[in-house]
């Protein structure tokens, strides 16, 4: 495929639909019901995705590039997320809940604070690969990716996976090799000034004054975390596939390095729990690597939810080159 933005939409909605089968199992599990393979969508979503439906990740990942499309920004991609929220979804975050519940900029920095500056969830991660197949390069792309991550998940671990994760893609969809694409993309998480980035986009605000304060004392703290957790996973080490932000980018990390998409993302859906996630960052990174996803997998593909934009039974490969044209017009 010529588009490798397309390619890359395309690559992790299909990884996300089959992990959307073992999502929360264990692998024990999922190797009696499946083999020791998995090559194809299945049934058994908790949640009712049937096969070839992905789930929140992609749901959302496709929302934003919807909320580019309709213009206005940092707030056109808020009012888009607002109204996939707004239709019921199978599945959705707590945090993105009550993030996206407040309907202003802040609401993650509201989320955050309530949760005791706790939380530090995959659900900016999951969707963040949406800035850079929307068009964003460079430093741009850095700023977005903080800003959009930061309108659910403010915790600077999750704002710096974030602006590694974008950078990466870049790197990686140029022809750097991964590792130094990876090494590229820490620097670039570290010349961004986030907290400045944030504030500037209205994340940050009078009423959010301990989370902007909180976030200025924790964030050197959370690039160093982020920075050790991916040179782990370039050793191919995984520590859990945990829903926890820096547990799911060090597993990707660490699966994407593989030869082919499938040895990219079959080994983060036979290893269970927050499965869908790992492997739609996994095949978000085997994208923009430019990987070949087996053929087999786009006809089916479909998001597992309707709303205002999209529809449940709409075919990904035929739907998401208007969706994408719309977003890199930005309305
Ligand atoms: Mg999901």
């Amino acid at each position: 495929m010529h588009d490798p933005h397309l390619h890359t939409l395309l690559s992790l909605t299909a990884a996300d639909a089959l992990g959307a089968a073992t999502e929360f199992k264990t692998p024990e599990v999922i190797r009696a019901h499946s083999g020791e393979t998995f090559t194809d969508y299945q049934p058994g979503s908790v949640f009712g995705f049937a096969p070839g439906e992905a789930t929140d990740d992609s749901q959302m990942t496709v929302a934003t590039l919807l909320g580019y499309g309709r213009g206005g920004g940092l707030e056109g991609v808020l009012a888009a997320l607002r109204d996939w929220l707004d239709a019921g979804p199978p599945d959705v975050g707590g945090l993105t809940r009550s993030a996206l519940r407040s309907g202003t900029l802040d609401g993650g920095a509201r989320a955050w604070a309530a949760s005791g500056f706790q939380s530090a969830g995959n659900g900016g991660l999951m969707r963040i690969a949406a800035v850079w197949v929307a068009g964003f390069t460079g430093e741009a792309l850095a700023r977005e990716a903080a800003a959009v991550t930061a309108l659910t998940h403010t915790d600077p671990r999750c704002v710096a996976a974030s602006v590694f994760l974008t950078a990466f893609l870049e790197a990686l969809q140029a022809g750097q090799p991964y590792r130094e694409a990876a090494e590229a993309a820490l620097r670039v998480m570290d010349r961004l000034d986030t907290r400045r980035t944030l504030l500037d986009a209205g994340i940050f605000g009078l009423s959010t004054q301990q989370a902007h304060t909180t976030f200025r004392d924790r964030e050197r703290g959370a690039r160093a975390q982020v920075r050790a957790r991916v040179r782990s996973g370039l050793e191919g080490h995984v520590t859990s596939q945990s829903g926890f932000v820096l547990d799911t980018l060090e597993a990707a990390v660490a699966h994407a390095r593989a030869e082919t998409w499938l040895a990219c993302v079959e080994p983060a859906v036979l290893l269970g729990d927050d499965s869908d996630t790992v492997a739609c960052v996994a095949g978000a990174v085997a994208g923009a690597r430019g990987l070949e996803l087996p053929a087999h997998l786009l006809p089916p593909l479909r998001l597992g939810h309707t709303w205002p934009g999209w529809e449940r039974d709409w075919l990904c490969t035929g739907h998401f080159p208007a969706v994408l044209k719309g977003a890199r017009d930005r309305g």
